[in-house]
């Protein structure tokens, strides 16, 4: 939940160089790790019929290879990041064509920043973790939606790490890992709405200037869940934007130099009700319709 201390850090970093990933990462910044559901698709996968079944296993073994042909992206095998990551096939196929499709609706030029990606296997363990240009994701005991939903997040981090940057400007207040944004960087005019530094929150900033409770931990934070919630909860965003005007203010910024003036659709449920002054935890575990998500 928090941001890693220097010395997990190190830990964090020395555990990087040892699984052979060689890009220059400085820290991760971890998504929320309560959730762990059931994969939703053991249900649905019943019911199929025999002729079903085969075309969707040969459109997903189709979908995973996708994932492993893009040029300028590494997949280290997920052992090497748990030892005890024993994938079957399906499994490895099932994960890396949802990874392939969840990627396909994000703007190219934030997927590019992503150079490493590792895939893990196991019951237990982070969800996922991002920074630099390394993302590492579980794919067991997660649901399709969920390990896109924290894929969507990861990339968030990514992107206001990587893909926004600043060049001239005065050194700001919001350290990350020791390594102060900068004020021509897009990402402090979205810190700075409720931000004072990366670590203290404006004394007048309330739980509704957020997308999330998570997103209350730091500017960094904040960021990565915007930027889910802006893309997965596009309508609810907008919703909750009409009555908080630093919702609104945080959402144009994102419209604006993040996405190029693209907005997303709504994939919510039909039976979700908003709540304009409490937040939900963590918006990779907001229920979204993913199937509705992928096929647009
Ligand atoms: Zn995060």
């Amino acid at each position: 939940m928090q941001k890693y201390s220097r010395t997990s850090r190190l830990i964090a970093l020395t555990a990087l160089i040892l699984v052979g990933i060689t890009s220059t990462v400085f820290a991760y910044k971890v998504a929320d790790v309560k959730a762990e559901t059931l994969r939703e698709a053991s249900i649905t996968k019943q019911t199929r019929s025999i002729t079903g079944v085969a075309r969707s296993e040969s459109k997903n073994r189709y979908l995973a290879s996708k994932l492993d042909s893009i040029n300028e992206l590494k997949l280290p095998s997920g052992t090497t990041h748990r030892k005890d990551s024993k994938p079957s096939t399906e499994e490895e196929v099932q994960c890396k064509s949802i990874v392939y499709q969840t990627l396909l609706k994000l703007p190219t030029e934030h997927v590019s920043q992503l150079k490493s990606l590792t895939l893990f296997y196991t019951t237990d363990g982070r969800r996922g973790l991002g920074g630099g240009s390394s993302i590492i994701l579980r794919c067991k005991n997660v649901s399709d939606a969920e390990v896109a939903g924290v894929l969507v997040h990861e990339i968030g981090h990514i992107t206001d790490e990587n893909f926004l940057q600043g060049s001239k400007g005065l050194a700001t207040k919001y350290l990350d890992f020791g390594r102060a944004v900068l004020s021509d960087d897009p990402s402090s005019y979205f810190y700075a709405i409720s931000w004072a530094s990366d670590k203290e929150k404006l004394s007048d900033a309330t739980e509704a200037d957020f997308v999330s409770g998570y997103a209350m931990s730091d500017p960094f934070e904040e960021f990565a869940e915007s930027y889910a919630y802006y893309i997965l909860h596009g309508e609810e965003f907008r919703a909750l934007s009409a009555n908080n005007f630093a919702l609104k203010q945080k959402y144009q910024i994102l419209k604006k130099y993040v996405f190029d003036g693209k907005e997303f659709a709504n994939y919510m449920p039909n039976n979700r009700t908003l709540n304009k002054e409490e937040r939900e935890y963590d918006v990779t575990v907001m229920p979204y319709e993913f199937r509705a998500f992928i096929a647009n």
